[in-house]
């Protein structure tokens, strides 16, 4: 097993996890029977992985890739510096605003967003109110001005780990997690309280389901 830095229980995960993410990274409209064909495995096991990388938030949607410079649309990018320890607060005023696409927070406390405006007219408008942001200590933009790459974020080529989230609780999962399999999916636990919650929860659901 591995551990983070900060003691978090980190997950490896498999050849198959690997190569159904790069085929739906591709084609989010692969079907399970053309996953399981491309990656050699059957229609059940591509079903168990793909629930499993759900659930892990892994794989956390399925989108179209739409171009906002086709649809004449401006993107600028935000670099943000923030009043001390203000930078999270800040993020989360910033990732609100639906014009945000993206941010993040550097290691240094910095900002950095994309933000898309339906057309130029709208770029002194939005910075007016990036300024008037509580917190935000001065600010730069950068108008997209031609474009050389657009591929999707995640690398899938090598070894690939993720942190476990315990699936009662939410929080990271410190050391070893405790394993639930109900019904062929894994479950991952942090504790054996949260163990004995989860379990409640989940046949109490199951029983209204099969009751209602
Ligand atoms: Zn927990």
């Amino acid at each position: 097993m591995n551990y983070g830095a900060s003691g978090e229980h980190t997950m490896q995960l498999d050849r198959t996890d690997t190569k159904i993410l790069r085929a739906l990274q591709e084609d989010a409209r692969r079907s399970f029977r053309e996953l399981a064909r491309r990656v050699g495995v059957s229609v059940p096991t591509v079903s168990a992985h793909v629930a499993n990388l759900e659930r892990l938030g892994v794989l956390s949607g399925y989108h179209a890739t739409i171009d906002p410079e086709k649809l004449r649309q401006t993107r600028l990018f935000l670099i943000l510096r923030c009043r001390s320890r203000e930078a999270d607060r800040v993020g989360r005023v910033l990732a609100k605003l639906p014009e945000v696409r993206w941010t993040i927070r550097t290691a240094e406390s910095r900002l950095i967003a994309e933000v898309v405006l339906r057309s130029t007219k709208g770029i002194n408008p939005f910075l007016e109110r990036v300024r008037s942001l509580d917190g935000v200590v001065s600010f730069e933009h950068h108008v997209a001005a031609k474009r050389f790459k657009e591929a999707p974020r995640a690398i899938l080529s090598g070894p690939l780990s993720t942190t476990v989230a315990c699936f009662e609780c939410g929080q990271a999962i410190e050391g070893e997690p405790i394993t639930l399999r109900l019904e062929g999916r894994i479950h991952y636990l942090c504790c054996p309280s949260c163990e004995q919650l989860y379990k409640e929860r989940y046949f109490r659901i199951k029983a209204a389901a099969q009751a209602g």
